[in-house]
């Protein structure tokens, strides 16, 4: 099964931490290492799914990811589980 962040859709093995964590230290479910650390979302300025999609369209782009395929990685992140109450 694989499970994908709630927050940037990224699968969560493919996460070197496999997955952030919590406050106390344990491993948070539904969340990336790069999303979510120490019980808190990690990147400030990202506050809706537009900027997420957004910021992993630049990222992905980085990578050399055609624009297409960022666009399709990226356009299912407003029905993750951090964006479905904004
Ligand atoms: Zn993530």
């Amino acid at each position: 099964m694989t499970r994908f962040c709630q927050s940037c859709g990224m699968p969560v093995k493919q996460d070197p931490e496999n997955g952030g964590t919590n406050g106390d230290g344990s491993k948070g479910a539904d969340y990336c290492s790069y999303c979510y650390r120490n019980g808190a979302f990690t990147s400030a300025e990202i506050k809706t799914a537009a900027d997420m999609q957004a910021f992993c369209v630049a990222k992905l782009k980085q990578m050399g990811t055609p624009a297409l395929m960022a666009w399709l990685f990226t356009r299912s992140i407003p029905k993750l589980k951090r964006w479905r109450n904004i």
